[in-house]
């Protein structure tokens, strides 16, 4: 088939999908003068569109997913063999995949101990709220039943994941919210709304703290963060933030959760993000990273400690973990995932992410210096964000209108990079890097020029 045969064959496609698919955080009016991107083929770090267009994907799947990169045929093939032995049953019993990734996972956590399965980073945090609200009901009356949430971090698109979710224009409309979620401030540095006089990292948790004293700590039961925010901005969190993060959690009981969604699985350099900082979580939650997008699933994984207050109560018949999800029994999740971590283990990628993020970042900071545009760099390993502003010393955020356009300039020149996402708040003025843990230092280079010619082009 000759390449015009081809295009025309999915014009067809393309015309299905305009016509019938209602795509993700989409505004559909564009689509009335513009084709829909339609995706067609992935290979390693790059990807075609219908159209026959080769992108270089800086953002694995658009978010931050595809961490071993496209094409992997040995996950393929891991999916089939577990597939046509054994697709489904549900979870209440076991199963192989789901046995050995249970093992495996927990073998790069130590300190946790159970593994629960479900589809999606949403539903991962759902189900570690449900923890928290059950222990907040059988040890506490019901009475420590608030989770503490981060402004500008994301967990997940349900109504109590967004009522946990700290960007605002993400839930206008959406409302009402599940109660008994409740605010702490940001901790981004660069924004320094705790002054410039040191010890940043050490206030933005002191600010936390004081939430807790305002709502009653024996009202709150448990802390969720991102270990670095990922769509709210690409934050690394500031030294000394969560040393004392911790500490507050001991004083006042509550239980830790760190949303790896986006960090876990090798995306900064260490299998998990919270593992850069010395922090010991109650609960984990990821998803993304976790099978690279070749199956869905997502995990929520706890202590011993947590899990124990779940084991059967002869005297209490309701207190063991009266959830289910259909398809956390989908045997192609942990499949997939098995391989994806034997693939990020033997080909040393954690490895890879250091050196290239390394590579990355100091390639960031040089074009920091040739475009004024660019406020602040910032990122571990191969998650990176570059904030733009419109004055440095105001630090005024650029329009949205701004970084759209870089994204849409990068696209042109073939290579894919992300942007803040646009229904959030005020700091939708960030681009987000995070290609695939096996990328190399010619592919930063080409990806690093598409934004250096972008810049130029659109900012001056
Ligand atoms: N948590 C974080 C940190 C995320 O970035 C996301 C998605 O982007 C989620 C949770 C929700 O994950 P999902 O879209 O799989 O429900």
């Amino acid at each position: 088939m000759t390449l015009t045969e081809q295009m025309n064959d999915f014009s067809e496609v393309i015309e299905n999908d305009r016509a019938h698919v209602w795509h993700h955080i989409s505004q559909h009016k564009r689509y009335e003068t513009v084709d829909p991107l339609v995706i067609i083929e992935g290979k390693g770090m790059n990807v075609w569109d219908a159209k026959g267009k080769k992108y270089l994907d800086a953002v694995s799947g658009g978010v931050w997913t595809v961490n071993v990169g496209y094409g992997r045929e040995t996950i393929a093939d891991a999916v089939r063999e577990q597939l046509v032995k054994l697709n489904y049953f549900a979870n209440s019993a076991g199963s192989i995949p789901g046995a050995n990734f249970a093992k495996a996972l927990i073998d790069k956590m130590p300190g946790m101990s159970r593994v629960y399965f479900s589809n999606s980073g949403s539903e991962a945090n759902e189900k570690a709220y449900k923890i928290v609200r059950q222990i907040a009901h059988n040890k506490y009356g019901g009475k420590k039943h608030k989770i503490l949430y981060r402004d500008r971090d994301y967990h997940g698109t349900t109504i109590t994941a967004l009522s946990s979710t700290g960007q605002l224009q993400r839930k206008d409309q959406y409302g009402p919210f599940t109660p008994g979620f409740v605010e702490v401030p940001h901790c981004c540095e660069y924004r320094s709304q705790y002054g410039d006089d040191g010890d940043y990292g050490v206030k933005a948790a002191l600010a936390i703290e004081e939430v807790i004293l305002r709502e009653g700590p024996d009202t709150v039961g448990a802390l969720v963060l991102e270990p670095i925010t990922a769509g709210g901005g690409v934050i690394t969190p500031p030294e000394g933030y969560w040393e004392k993060v911790q500490e507050i959690c001991k004083k006042y009981d509550i239980l830790l959760h760190i949303d790896e969604v986006v960090c876990g699985l090798g995306r900064t350099g260490k299998w998990f993000g919270y593992q850069h900082y010395g922090i010991k979580p109650d609960i984990v939650t990821m998803a993304k990273g976790v099978a690279s997008g070749y199956a869905a699933i997502s995990c929520t994984v706890t202590t011993e400690e947590v899990f124990d207050q779940f084991k059967n109560n002869p005297s209490d018949p309701m207190s063991f973990f009266r959830d289910i999800s259909t398809f956390g029994g989908c045997t192609a999740g942990p499949a997939a995932a098995l391989e994806n971590m034997r693939i990020i283990e033997d080909e040393n990628l954690l490895d890879n992410v250091t050196k290239m993020g390394d590579y990355l970042l100091g390639k960031l900071h040089e074009l920091k210096e040739k475009h004024e545009v660019i406020g602040d760099v910032r990122g571990k390993g191969l998650f990176c964000g570059l904030e733009l502003v419109v004055d440095r010393e105001t630090k005024q955020p650029v329009d949205e209108s701004i970084t759209q356009a870089v994204v849409g300039e990068c696209m042109a020149q073939g290579v894919i990079i992300g942007a803040t996402n646009r229904s959030f708040r005020e700091f939708n003025n960030t681009l987000c890097l995070s290609p695939a843990l096996i990328c190399t230092t010619e592919e930063l280079d080409e990806i690093v020029t598409a934004i250096d010619n972008a810049l130029s082009k659109i900012c001056g």
